[in-house]
């Protein structure tokens, strides 16, 4: 089932998923509805053709440009297009046809769309988060990593960034964390478990010291003009699912 055309399969399928999530990125941000009116160039308007919407393919082929008013087409296109591609592919090859693969897929299409929305806008819509939690538990009772871990889960990664949340403000008297981190990390917990989501938790904090120890190296800002944390949590997440059990492993044997 690793077969190379059930790979290409697989990354197929995750480009047009990619393209749906494009859609997602830019319209819930503004209230749109995902479903209609069909994709439309943001400047003109013109509704594009179905020979404009093929996944990666249409931004090679228009070089980047709308058809009629020549303005640029957005790089987050084929990028997420790719990435979607990509995880599809490797989702197939690390978990074969079943509900674990059905299950991480659909954190991962979330993460992709709360990590692009929090970049652009720094806010990490309700209507991923939310029934994200739902869906996440709803597979634990399927599949990795059991309703029981599940539900720890959720409420351990709700609950920590809401007491850090919490304790930030009242020591600073401003808000450190977003009140949507602490619903994008009960989302996570209940899809990963709550071992995961530690891990998820550490590889975030790492990643952001390491961007923000860059940031403040290169003078190009201090800590508040770095990324904001929903998309280290997005990162630490894929992180924790992909190699979490062999990261665990590890720190563990250090002991
Ligand atoms: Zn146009």
């Amino acid at each position: 089932m690793t077969d190379w055309p059930f790979l290409l399969a697989a990354a197929v399928f995750g480009a047009v998923v990619g393209s749906f999530l494009n859609v997602c990125i830019y319209r819930l941000p503004r209230g749109a509805s995902i479903v209609w009116p069909a994709s439309a160039c943001a400047r003109c308007g013109r509704t594009l053709s179905w020979f404009e919407n093929v996944p990666i393919v249409s931004y090679v082929a228009l070089r980047g440009r709308c058809r009629s008013c020549g303005d640029p087409i957005s790089l987050r296109y084929p990028i997420v297009e790719t990435m979607t591609a990509l995880m599809f592919a490797l989702g197939w090859w690390l978990y074969g046809p079943g509900v674990l693969l059905a299950s991480r897929l659909v954190l991962g299409c979330a993460l992709i769309v709360l990590f692009e929305i929090d970049r652009e806008h720094q806010i990490l819509p309700h209507a991923i988060t939310l029934p994200g939690i739902v869906v996440g538990f709803a597979f634990s009772f399927f599949t990795e990593p059991g309703w029981e871990a599940s539900l720890v889960g959720l409420l351990l990664g709700g609950g920590i960034l809401l007491a850090l949340g919490y304790g930030y403000y009242f020591l600073r008297h401003e808000e450190g964390l977003g009140m949507g981190d602490f619903k994008m990390l009960a989302m996570i917990g209940a899809f990963l478990g709550w071992r995961l989501t530690l891990v998820t938790l550490m590889m975030a904090s790492i990643s952001g010291s390491i961007v923000g120890i860059f940031l403040i190296l290169t003078r190009r800002g201090g800590m508040k003009s770095a990324l904001p944390f929903g998309t280290f949590l997005a990162v630490g997440a894929a992180v924790a699912a992909i190699a979490g059990p062999d990261l665990m492993n590890w720190y563990l044997s250090l002991w």
